[in-house]
């Protein structure tokens, strides 16, 4: 990754040497991605609250104080101003251990999870919420609600599958508003797990995109390149490995792009650019159906036609081949409301 003030740090050589290894050039582009859908936030997390079990209380119970109900993986949303619908706390928020997402010009947020029971399965209609996940509606909401439901997404996803204490199996109790699990036996603290991931935009000497399909996707479903960096593993050299694995090519020249958070359930994505000299790919079977070098002209014409479709414009993934293809996609919006 580029230094901290963007600027170009070089590695000591102009090619990687092998696998899980990159020592080649690395740079960050003058401006990177700051307006990805799931990382626009703008609530305050206001961390020091988290400690503070007087105020928790009194947020919980405030006429001001808004709560965010998540259903399953859906929250309610209108369908006309496309905007989160959040209500006033209820009594019966003080048992479901709710989660303080942050503060907003004076307004405190929470979220608590209630019963799946009860969500329509109907598109909303203006009088009626439409039950929406983050993947569906997250290009669409403003940036406070884009932040409030990245933050709670990842916290349900990191709260249904660590109930367990990794230290001594005992069950852990919500703590801090939600922000960690305490083991009540042995008395360990445990935070919210992210994940790393790489994921990159590869051309050949042609400015021709990578574009693979993935073994569980449906004909004609491609995108670039990701990977999850492995233990004690570099973002570099996690992009290095994870294109000589899949495609049997070597990179060059990384550009680092920007990051989201992708709560599903526990990744960040870390984009980059990177070329090749190589355009033969050989395909591991065992991780792609397919890989294919794609010009710009091929993939707006498979795109027109319907053959290819690709990620949604709020991953990550659909900005990276946005800025490749130079303008938005056919059959695409814009990547964020603007
Ligand atoms: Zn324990």
């Amino acid at each position: 990754m580029g230094s901290p003030d963007g600027g170009i740090r070089e590695g000591t050589s102009s090619k990687p040497v092998g696998h899980g290894t990159y020592s080649g050039r690395v740079s960050a582009a003058d401006e990177t991605y700051l307006d990805l859908a799931l990382s626009r936030s703008r609530v305050d997390r206001w961390a020091q609250v988290r400690t503070d079990e007087a105020e928790l209380g009194q947020i919980i119970r405030r006429d001001s104080t808004r709560v965010l109900e998540l259903r399953a993986d859906t929250v309610p949303v209108d369908p006309t101003s496309m905007r989160l619908v959040l209500r006033p706390p209820r009594p019966e928020d003080l048992d479901r251990e709710p989660w303080f997402l942050g503060r907003d010009e004076g307004v405190d947020y929470v979220a608590v999870v209630a019963s799946a029971e009860g969500v329509p399965e109907a598109a909303g209609s203006a009088a009626q919420p439409r039950w929406a996940g983050l993947r569906e509606v997250g290009a669409d909401l403003d940036d406070r609600d884009a932040g409030l439901l990245t933050a709670a997404t990842a916290l349900r996803g990191w709260h249904d599958r660590h109930g367990y204490c990794p230290r001594c199996g005992a069950p852990t109790v919500v703590t801090q508003g939600g922000w960690v699990r305490s083991c009540p036996v042995d008395g360990s603290e445990h935070h919210p797990r992210t994940d790393p991931a790489v994921i990159m935009a590869v051309t050949d000497p042609q400015d021709r995109l990578l574009l693979a399909t993935g073994l569980p996707w449906p004909d004609g479903r491609v995108s670039v390149l990701a990977g999850f960096v492995e233990a004690g593993e570099s973002l570099e050299a996690a992009v290095a490995r994870e294109v000589l694995e899949e495609v049997g090519v070597v990179v060059t020249d990384l550009v680092y792009r920007g990051n989201q958070p992708w709560p599903f359930p526990a990744s960040l994505m870390v984009a980059y650019r990177a070329r090749t000299a190589d355009t033969e790919l050989r395909v591991q079977e065992s991780e792609l159906r397919s890989a294919a070098w794609y010009s710009r002209a091929e993939l707006a014409s498979g795109l027109r036609e319907g053959r290819l479709t690709l990620p949604s414009r709020v991953s990550i993934a659909h900005r990276l081949i946005q800025e490749w293809f130079g303008q938005s996609l056919p059959g695409h919006g814009p990547a964020v409301p603007r």
